[in-house]
């Protein structure tokens, strides 16, 4: 595969679309240099979202664990001491976020895009997110008020975490009419070995 074009998978969340961040999310990863290839406004079912997030067959024990790993840090107990267990009741709490309002969809294509997306994205829980991310600036939420109310975590974004969790999501979401392969003007002073045509 080339890697330029390395493919990921984001959408804006029912939180995202109310809050009026759907042109600042886009800002951010535009200006990185990564390239939109595909882009869409939707309503999910319930039965979507779940195939959504079980397309990865460890995502239930790696988000687990990192629910609990969370708690933890904080000198906290986790809601239970099995992964599985904790995602379980995560996922019943996504399938209401996601269903509640319309989303918008993207594929986001070039080189490390995967990596890129989730660096300008931020860490899952708002509460420990790096400043300057978009869940770090326009989010407040933690694990522990979320699961106290017994919702999802409100992070504003879902992006892929692995380049072929991406693959598996995007041909969920999408099909390969909706995808769209151009060239970007700017692909030129990201990748091209010669700067030529510049100077008049
Ligand atoms: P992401 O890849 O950063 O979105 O994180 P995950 O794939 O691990 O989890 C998917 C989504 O589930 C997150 O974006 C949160 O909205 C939600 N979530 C994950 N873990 C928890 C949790 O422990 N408690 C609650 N309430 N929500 C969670
Ligand atoms: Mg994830």
């Amino acid at each position: 595969m080339d890697i330029k074009k390395e493919r990921t998978l984001v959408v804006i969340k029912p939180d995202g679309v109310q809050r009026g961040l759907i042109g600042e999310v886009i800002r951010r990863y535009e200006r990185s240099g990564l390239k939109l290839v595909a882009t869409k406004m939707v309503i999910p079912t319930s039965d979507f979202v779940e195939k959504h997030y079980l397309v990865d067959p460890e995502w239930m024990t790696k988000t687990g664990n990192k629910t609990i790993e969370s708690y933890r840090k904080k000198g906290k107990n986790p809601p239970s001491e099995d992964p599985i267990e904790v995602t379980k009741i995560v996922l019943e709490n996504l399938k209401k976020y996601l269903v509640a309002g319309p989303v918008v969809a993207m594929v986001w294509q070039g080189v490390g895009a995967v990596g890129i997306i989730r660096k300008i994205t931020g860490s899952t829980e708002p509460l420990t997110s790096d400043v300057g991310t978009i869940r770090g600036d326009f989010t407040i939420d933690s694990y522990e008020l979320a699961d106290s109310d017994g919702r999802a975590v409100r992070n504003i974004l879902h992006a892929s975490g692995t380049a072929e969790e991406a693959e598996k999501e995007i041909s969920l979401w999408f099909s390969p009419e909706e995808i769209v392969d151009y060239r970007l003007i700017n692909e030129a002073m990201i990748y091209d070995v010669d700067l030529n045509g510049i100077m008049e």
